[in-house]
C-alpha cells in the first residue's frame, strides 16, 4: 500500500485513474492568461505540461483509512468517458487492486463535485455500484445543478444519467448541505465556485490535519495566481474567492494539502519564500 500521508490514526493513499494530455488547450482553459505569465510555472512544474499549451493532467482519487472507516474521495474519469476526453481512459480499479484494496472494503465514496472526471467509476456499464458496500455522498447543490437539463445541455456531453442519477434510484446516494461530519476524523467543507456544490474534504487526527481540495485549485500555478480564471469554474468570481479563502486558511494553519489533478500523489504545503507570493511545495512524489 502506497501511503501518501499519515495523520495521527489516519492513512491517506493516492491512486491514479489516468494521466495524459487534457483535451482543451491551456490558452482556452485560462483565456486571460498569456504564455509569458505561464513561463515561470512551466519552469517550476514541467511535469504538468505536455507542451507550452497542453496540460498534462493527472486524474486521481484518495483513499482515507481511519480505524473505523474506509473512504474513497472521487472516482476518476472511468472506463468510458464522454468523447470530449479523447483517448483518456481511467484505470482506478486496477490501481486499487494492485495495492490490495478490494472494492467492497470501501464504505463511503465522497464526491467532491459531479464533473465527469470525478464520478467515472461510480457505476458499471450495467448501472451496478463499482463499490458495492459504499454509500455515495455528494452535495445537494451539485445534485440540483447537474439534474438541470439546461446545465447538461450547456456542458455539451452526456454522463449524468450514466454515472450519477442511478445512484439515487438504487438508494445509495446521500446528499448533504453545509458542513457535514463523515467520521470522527473526516469533515466535508463546502467550497462553491468550481461547481455550486463543490466540497473539500478535511481530515484531522491527533493534531495533524490535511485538506483535499477537489477542483477548488486544479493547477499548481493557481496557488500563486488565485485570480486566474479557469474556464470550467461554473462561477468564476465565487471560485476565486473560495481559492483565496482556502489558501489563506491552509497557509495560516500549516495544513497539508492534497490535489487530485496535480502530479501524483499531489501532497504538499502552501509556502512563501522571503515574504513573496505563495507557491506550491510538493512533499513527496
Ligand atoms: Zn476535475
Amino acid at each position: 500500500m502506497d501511503t501518501a500521508l499519515t495523520l495521527g490514526r489516519v492513512q491517506v493513499s493516492a491512486f491514479t485513474d489516468v494521466t495524459g494530455p487534457f483535451p482543451v488547450k491551456i490558452s482556452h482553459l485560462f483565456p486571460e492568461v498569456t504564455p509569458e505569465q505561464w513561463a515561470p510555472y512551466r519552469e517550476a512544474f514541467p511535469d504538468t505540461f505536455v507542451d507550452a499549451d497542453t496540460w498534462q493532467v493527472h486524474i486521481g482519487s484518495y483513499l482515507i483509512r481511519t480505524p473505523e472507516r474506509t473512504v474513497l474521495v472521487d472516482t476518476g474519469l472511468g472506463p468510458a468517458p464522454p468523447p470530449f476526453f479523447g483517448e483518456l481512459r481511467g484505470h482506478l480499479p486496477d490501481s486499487l487492486a494492485a495495492a490490495g484494496v478490494a472494492p467492497e472494503s470501501i464504505d463511503t465514496v465522497l464526491l467532491t463535485h459531479l464533473h465527469p472526471d470525478h464520478v467515472g467509476w461510480n457505476l458499471t456499464a450495467s448501472a451496478k455500484p463499482v463499490f458495492p458496500k459504499a454509500r455515495y455522498v455528494a452535495h445537494q447543490a451539485d445534485w440540483d445543478t447537474f439534474q438541470n437539463p439546461n446545465v447538461q445541455r450547456a456542458l455539451g456531453f452526456e454522463f449524468v444519467d450514466k454515472t450519477i442519477t442511478p445512484l439515487q434510484k438504487l438508494g445509495l446516494l446521500d446528499l448533504v448541505s453545509g458542513e457535514a461530519r463523515i467520521s470522527d476524523e473526516i469533515m466535508i467543507r463546502p467550497s462553491p465556485g468550481h461547481t455550486p456544490g463543490h466540497i473539500c474534504v478535511a481530515i484531522a487526527s491527533e493534531g495533524a490535519q490535511a485538506l483535499i481540495l477537489g477542483d477548488a485549485i486544479v493547477h499548481a500555478a493557481q496557488v500563486s495566481e488565485p485570480d486566474w480564471r479557469f474556464s470550467f469554474d461554473m462561477d468564476a468570481e465565487a471560485a476565486a474567492a473560495t481559492r483565496k479563502r482556502l489558501l489563506d486558511q491552509v497557509e495560516r494553519e500549516g495544513t497539508t494539502v492534497l490535489q487530485c489533478h496535480f502530479p501524483s500523489p499531489g501532497v504538499g504545503l502552501i509556502v512563501r519564500r522571503d515574504g513573496g507570493r505563495r507557491r506550491w511545495k510538493p512533499i513527496s512524489g
